[in-house]
Formats: C-alpha cells, structure tokens, sequence
C-alpha cells in the first residue's frame, strides 16, 4: 500500500514553480508576495451527501467543483483568483468490525444529492448520519489528531477506505481530488499553496480557502444596486442538479471582462438560488427588485426536471440553487449598452430594480416573490 511519504513526495512533484509563491507545500506555511490591491478571501466547504455523492460522482469531479464554488465568489466581486489552500477529512475506509461481520451494511445507502437552494424543504432534505468519532481505527497514516497539513507534507493518504463503491479509495482517492482541484486551479492560474489533512469515520468533506486580487477598478459587492437599475444575468438556470452544480465553470473571465468594460453597481454568484440571491442584492442595497417571467432564460436541465418534479421550469430557474451564473445591476444606460454590444456571450436582461419589495411580473401582472433558496439548519 502507497504511505504517506509516497504521496508527500508525489503531490510536491505534481506543484509548478509559481513566481507569486514564496514558499508553496512542504513547510509550516506558505509565504505569497502580496499584491499591490485588496486581498479577497473566501472558503466553502462541500460534504459528501449533501454537496456531491462521492460513490456517484468520483473525487476528481468533487475536487473539480470544490475549487470551482470558491472561484465563483471570487468571480462574483469581480476579483483575480491568485492562490487556494485546501483542508480536507478523507473517509476512514471499511475495515470490517467484528459487529459488521456477517454481512451487514456497514453504511446506509446515499442520500440523494441535493444542491443547495433546490427549493427542498427542511424535512426533504437527505438527513446525514452522525459520523462516528471513537477513532477506533485510528493508526493508519494520519489520524485527524496527527495529520500533517499540506506544508507539512501533503495529504497524508490517511484514508485506507473507501468513498464509496466503485470510486477509489486510500491514497488514489487523495491523488484523485487533488488533481481534481487542480483542473480548475490550473485553468484559472490559482496556485495550490497548502492545506491541512485529515481521516475519520465520517464521509468525504474538503474545505477550499481561496485568495484573490480585487482589479484596479476595486471589488464589486452586493450593497450598490439603485432604483431603476436593470438586472442581468451571465447564462440560463435553473435544474442543476442533473449535473451543472458539479461541471460549471466559474464566471471569473466573463466578471473581469463585464467590470472591465462597464460599471457594475452590485452582483452576486447564483448559489442559493436566482430569487434568493437577487433578494440578497436587494437587502444589501437596500432597495427591491421585479424579475420578468418571460426574460428569465431557463436551462434546458430544468425543462428536464420539470417533467418530473411537478414544478414548472420557471419555478426552477427561480429557486434551485448551484447555477454560478452571476446576475447583476447596472444603470439603464450602461444595460443599454450590453444589450447592443454585449462584451460577453450569454447576457440576459432579467429585470429592474425598484424602490422596495421582490416581485414577479408574468403576463404584465406583478405578484410577490418568495425568496426560496437552500439554507443550512443550525
Ligand atoms: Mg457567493
């Protein structure tokens, strides 16, 4: 079996020479030269059943959409991703114990994957067994007490199980999701500077730390839409959960080229969902917002899904969650613009800001929008 030190000496081996590193992997911290303009910083995390399913989906596609939810806010303030650093718990793998012995399950099926901002209820949504935490099988490599971090020397392959059937497992599973997280770091020039590792008893979770550079031009936030001002959005929506929340791209050239070229008064990345967000532009601006039925372009994946799910594909592109388009507001003048000489493809004029409320128009008829989107329980 590869140990730790193998797949320490690999991952340095897989880090590129990159002139903004200091120092990358492999010490107690990274050092990055600093940039010349305001650092952004923003983490997620994903946990296997609720962000992904790992037996479904595999550790390179999960590592993919890790890095690619993080450079999504860094797209949505129209910033330049720099660097990342990663932590994450590796599932401790099926070593039988005697009270499995005999052909029990050892683990209850997969819950379905539900993205973010679907529109589920509280009581619909895939409950996660608490993972155990006795550390009975701790004295593999790296144990979630004693793991090195990245610096240290990578992932330490703690695992020695199983994410699930048929997708690998042990130090493949780690070598897997690194290089899944570096698809996307390399597409987009973030270097992959550290991290942490851990194992334990519970699923897959990897939590992505990502740095980026606000331009010249400063970080766009949520809080400066006006009345009047025309929303758009970066692409259709709506039933990401027949794939896109996991194989979308984040919208970092098309944000850099928009904020380039035009004033953009507020934005935000569609995660929680098209309603939800635009609701969070609002209460950040303090103003409201009328989205137009007829304007909203609708992802093929939601007609798909509304076949099914006995929601329209409206409903859909309203309120799932994990589109990573991102909409935004900007003067009527400056949407007039956009609209002749669209400066990136995909652009759609969704509605206007106005003084107060989140309304629907559909038909000429104006009704209240309910925020639907996914939030965490605490
Ligand atoms: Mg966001």
């Amino acid at each position: 079996m590869a140990g730790e030190f193998e797949y320490i000496a690999w991952l340095r081996s897989q880090t590129p020479d990159d002139p903004r590193v200091v120092i990358g992997p492999g010490d107690d911290c990274a050092a990055l030269l600093p940039g010349s303009r305001p650092l952004l910083v923003t983490t997620d995390m994903l946990m296997d059943g609720t962000d992904f399913v790992l037996a479904s989906v595999g550790p390179r596609r999960a590592g993919r959409k890790a890095m690619s939810v993080n450079l999504s806010d860094i797209a949505a303030m129209a910033g330049v991703p720099t660097a990342a650093v990663v932590s994450v718990a590796l599932p401790k793998g099926p070593t039988p114990s005697p009270a499995l012995k005999g052909g029990e399950q050892q683990e209850a099926p997969s819950p379905t994957p539900s993205p973010r901002g679907e529109g589920l209820k509280t009581e619909e949504r895939p409950v996660l067994s608490p993972p155990s935490l006795s550390g009975k099988e701790v004295g593999g490599l790296g144990s979630s007490s004693s793991s090195p971090s990245l610096q240290d020397g990578g992932w330490g392959g703690g695992a020695s199980g199983t994410g699930g059937v048929g997708s690998p497992h042990g130090i493949d599973l780690a070598r897997e999701l690194y290089l899944g997280l570096r698809d996307v770091a390399d597409a987009f020039g973030v270097a992959l500077v550290g991290g942490d590792t851990n194992s334990w008893d519970g699923k897959l979770a990897i939590s992505v730390t990502a740095l980026g550079e606000a331009t010249a031009r400063g970080p766009v936030r949520r809080n400066g839409a006006k009345p009047g001002d025309w929303l758009f959005v970066t692409g259709p929506l709506g039933g990401s959960i027949l794939g896109h929340h996991l194989d979308f791209t984040p919208r970092v050239r098309e944000a850099l080229c928009l904020h380039a070229t035009v004033e953009i008064h507020a934005m935000i990345d569609i995660s929680d969902g098209l309603a939800a967000d635009v609701n969070h532009i609002c209460a950040e601006s303090a103003c409201g917002a009328v989205l137009v039925a007829e304007r909203i372009p609708i992802a093929d994946a939601a007609r798909t899904l509304s076949a099914t799910s006995g929601r329209t594909p409206l409903m859909h592109a309203l309120g799932d969650g994990e589109d990573f388009e991102l909409v935004f507001a900007v003067s009527p003048e400056v949407g007039q613009r956009l609209l002749n000489e669209p400066p990136v493809p995909g652009l759609t004029k969704i509605g206007e800001c106005v003084e107060s409320g989140l309304w629907l128009e559909e038909g000429g008829v104006r009704k209240p929008l309910t925020p639907t989107g996914w939030v965490h329980d605490l």
